[in-house]
């Protein structure tokens, strides 16, 4: 009978925890070492904000799985407070420092794995040294402990962690500057979408500044590329991270072009005994194909599972990521996946965007609320490719079926179709994702011609007839200027008004603007409706003067 194999796997939390239990369950012989450089392993990283806010009380309940748990359940040989310094392929051992005492020990492998994730980024900004930053339950320890001690903080960074960040020292009663240097919060989102955020964070007095960049942190303040200095007794960098290579490197393993670790299908680095798995590797995007940098959870897990199967001898699989993503930013909520517009704009593929903004449930039942739902598509044939929600209930289930529809190839006017969960207290009959596929239907067949909120000015100067057709009621809350109002019962009657002028229609959401167009268009106008209405005008004006500021 030949040796057990020896597995050894640097990083013990998402990726690198995932493998070593999932290969236990199908080698019960191999010897499994797990080398993990922090305090703990198994821990929760997407749960470490909670903690600064206080909702997650304890440390120990972050912690998963104990090394002695580990060992009791899996017999896991798992070493925490070892960093792994150095890896020799040739010699297929890897030299080990403890970060107790700095004993250096070597360990030998049959197969090595890699999940040692993804670094903060730390930009040469003077001062940025005392910006925290959030990685290790030591680190959130740190943070919840200076989040007590101060009274204001700049948090650096809205994407998902710093606006997690920022809404859990809130919670711990600080006064809180979200600086962004991009001219909006959320990047992945298209701005619209996200300026809904903007909004909700002010509403729990969050001071929000996009679009400047910080150039200094002083012992007590952060300064502004603007020249304006904010007041910080804590500072917390949240811009972004950046794959761990140094080791793989170190080793002489390829890296890709994005600078991750470069794998095959079966998450084989360059090396035929070295795996790697996790946001330190690059991933194929699931819309360009091409090589990405895609930081998430689900994804270091199911790497992590698949490497101990293709260790076990088992056929494996890696789709492509989609990069799905949720956050909450207090009563609101923002998920996207796929590619936003904004990415699509920079390249050559022809895609139609479309909004709008149902209800999570029927309206007559109690507690409806309101979600705003952009899908975006190939007009060539129609895959779909990226979606984003932002809205408080339901947003998380609309998500994860276009995310699934995505995986499954599922086209945009095929959304129409999916029979989706209906009761009054859950949905409607037509579920938002079902609304966005008649939406997609009607434009693809022709039935429908929409404009977006940016060509209004455009063809408003080309001599298009602007028809506001809410009812005067909803009007006086605001329009477009230039727009005359005549609202959709009474278009038949306002006929001879139009003459041969095209003619642009919009209402609220858009769904009162499509009966308008289709019965202008019956009645041999030219004529087409604004997409997501009024209120995907609003918003987009709104994000537009933002990043103007
Ligand atoms: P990690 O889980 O980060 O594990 C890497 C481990 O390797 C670390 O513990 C590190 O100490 C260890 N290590 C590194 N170098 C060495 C070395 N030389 N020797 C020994 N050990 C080493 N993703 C989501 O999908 N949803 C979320 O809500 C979400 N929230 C997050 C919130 C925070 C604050 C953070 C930090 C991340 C969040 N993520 C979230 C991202 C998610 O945690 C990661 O995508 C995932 O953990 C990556 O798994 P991994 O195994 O590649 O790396």
């Amino acid at each position: 009978m030949s040796d057990p194999k020896r597995v050894v796997i640097i990083g013990g939390v998402a990726g690198g925890m995932s493998a070593a239990t999932r290969l236990r369950r199908l080698d019960p012989t191999a010897s499994i070492t797990v080398l993990e450089r922090s305090g703990n392993v198994s821990f929760a990283n997407c749960g470490l904000p909670y903690f600064v806010g206080g909702l997650i009380e304890e440390e120990e309940d972050l912690i998963l799985q104990t090394p002695q748990q580990l060992f009791e359940r899996f017999r896991l040989d798992v070493h925490v407070n070892s960093e792994v310094v150095g890896i020799d392929p040739s010699a297929h051992q890897v030299e080990v420092r403890s970060t107790i005492d700095g004993e250096v020990t070597t360990i030998a492998y049959d197969a090595l794995i890699l999940s040692m994730g993804a670094a903060p980024v730390r930009p040469p900004i003077p001062g940025y040294e005392r910006a925290a930053t959030l990685r290790t339950v030591e680190d959130a320890a740190l943070l919840a402990a200076a989040a007590g001690r101060g009274a204001n903080a700049v948090v650096i960074g809205a994407g998902f962690i710093g606006l997690e960040v920022t809404e859990n020292l809130i919670e711990q009663g600080l006064s809180v500057t979200l600086v962004e240097a991009a001219p909006q919060v959320l990047p992945p989102l298209d701005p619209e979408m996200a300026i809904t955020l903007v909004d909700e964070l002010e509403r729990h007095g969050v001071r929000v500044e996009v679009g400047v960049g910080v150039i200094e942190i002083t012992e007590d303040e952060v300064v502004l590329a603007d020249g304006r200095r904010l007041r910080a007794d804590l500072v917390v960098g949240a811009i972004g991270v950046r794959p761990d290579v140094r080791l793989a490197e170190a080793a002489g393993l390829a890296i890709g072009p994005k600078g991750g670790i470069a794998i095959d299908e079966v998450n084989l680095t360059s090396d035929p005994s070295i795996y790697a798995v996790g946001d330190a590797t690059e991933k194929v995007d699931a819309v360009s194909q091409a090589s990405s940098l895609i930081a998430l959870a689900n994804i270091a897990n199911r790497q992590g599972r698949r490497v101990a199967d293709h260790i076990a001898g088992l056929v494996t699989r890696t789709p492509p990521s989609l990069g799905t993503a949720i956050v909450k930013v207090f009563d609101v909520v923002a998920a996207s996946v796929g590619w936003s517009e904004k990415r699509l704009a920079e390249t050559d593929r022809s895609y139609q965007a479309i909004h709008s903004h149902p209800f999570d449930h029927a309206t007559y039942y109690p507690g409806a609320t309101r979600m705003s739902a952009k899908l975006i598509y190939d007009t060539d044939d129609l895959g779909i490719l990226g979606a984003q929600i932002v809205g408080q209930n339901g947003v998380d289930k609309r998500i994860d079926v276009i995310a699934t529809a995505m995986a499954a190839g599922i086209k945009a006017d095929e959304l129409a179709d999916l029979e989706l969960a209906y009761a009054p207290p859950f949905s409607s009959a037509k579920d938002p994702v079902n609304m966005l596929g008649y939406m997609a239907e009607n434009i693809s067949s022709g039935s429908c011609e929409v404009v977006t909120a940016n060509e209004v000015d455009g063809l408003v100067a080309d001599g298009w007839k602007l028809v506001d057709v809410r009812t005067p009621g909803e009007v006086a809350l605001g329009t477009i200027d230039g727009a005359v109002n005549i609202p959709v019962d009474e278009l038949r009657e306002h006929l001879a008004e139009f003459g041969e002028d095209p003619i642009m229609v919009f209402c609220a959401v858009g769904q009162r603007g499509h009966t308008a167009a289709a019965l202008l268009s019956e009645l041999g106008k030219k004529v087409r409706n604004l997409d997501g209405g009024y209120v995907t005008w609003t918003a987009w004006q709104r994000a537009s003067s933002l990043s103007s500021h």
